[in-house]
């Protein structure tokens, strides 16, 4: 079991997590099920779905797996009304499934636009949706997580249609949170530095030293090094839990000081 703080609480509530089967996703699915949640693992990619879930067995974590394109509005519905079916309820969804985007404006097609405000945005638009309408029919409240990104704040040209859709998060969340508050249901983003995922590595990999270049990322940080999965899905738990009772609305920056530092900007 991770260590850290526990939330009784979660034992026996019902949480989503998309893009379940990787990286952040992964780390949140475990971090859910270890606090006792029923938790279930939406992924578009169906061998990773199956091997995540048979690690997690491993490590006595049963969860269960739906193949879901996030980016799909019925497959997104068909995975709510499972999940509603089997479990009967659902109380804490992270929306966080995405694909990464490194070309500039300039070199930006229309599809490649077009693929990432889908799966990014518009997939974080449809699973929030669906979860909120079933969280608000239930009346029993909920915590609605998205995965932001500093993207959406500040930016490199490579990072484009990336950063457009992370930005159109941030202002979606903001939207929700309004919405749902007076039903109970908090609605918050976290936006996490550079962590060590496959989706940061495929970053990497466009370099010439992709270890280099992992190696630069983390050096650049006040705290000198890049994030690991779990130090994302710490802060996940916790915003599903009664410890952020008075969270909604808020982005919480979790990025070993990186947005804090001027850099040699002084
Ligand atoms: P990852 O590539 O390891 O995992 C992403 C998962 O999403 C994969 O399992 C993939 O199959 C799934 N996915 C992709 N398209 C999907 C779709 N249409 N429907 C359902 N699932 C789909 O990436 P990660 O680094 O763990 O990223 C998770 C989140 O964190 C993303 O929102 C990403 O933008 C964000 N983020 C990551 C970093 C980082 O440094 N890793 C930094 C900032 C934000």
């Amino acid at each position: 079991m991770t260590s850290g703080p526990r939330y009784p609480e979660l034992a026996g509530t019902v949480a989503a997590v998309s893009g379940g089967a990787s990286g952040i996703g992964e780390a949140s699915v475990r971090a859910l099920a270890e606090q006792g949640a029923t938790v279930w693992m939406l992924d578009i990619d169906s061998a990773a779905v199956e091997s995540t879930r048979a690690s997690l067995l491993a490590l006595g974590l049963d969860v269960n797996g739906i193949v879901c394109d996030v980016s799909d509005e019925a497959s997104v519905v068909a995975a709510i009304t499972r999940i509603l079916a089997e479990s009967g309820r659902l109380d804490t969804v992270h929306c966080n499934a995405a694909v990464t985007w490194t070309e500039p404006v300039s070199s930006t097609t229309l599809a490649g636009w077009k693929r990432v405000i889908d799966i990014n945005l518009t997939g974080a638009f449809l699973l929030a949706k669906e979860a909120y309408l079933a969280m608000r029919t239930a009346g029993n409240g909920g915590s609605i997580i998205f995965t932001g990104s500093p993207h959406a704040l500040r930016t490199i040209p490579e990072s484009s249609a990336y950063s457009a859709s992370k930005g159109g998060v941030a202002a979606l969340m903001k939207a929700l949170a309004i919405e749902a508050a007076p039903f109970g249901i908090r609605v918050n983003s976290v936006l996490p530095g550079a962590v060590d995922t496959p989706l940061l590595r495929s970053d990497a990999a466009l370099s010439d030293d992709p270890e280099a270049m992992i190696r630069r990322w983390g050096a650049s940080r006040p705290v000198g090094r890049i994030g690991k999965p779990d130090e994302i899905a710490s802060v996940v738990a916790f915003l599903a839990s009664e410890g952020a009772s008075y969270m909604s609305g808020s982005e919480i920056m979790v990025d070993g000081g990186l947005y804090a530092y001027l850099g040699d900007g002084m």
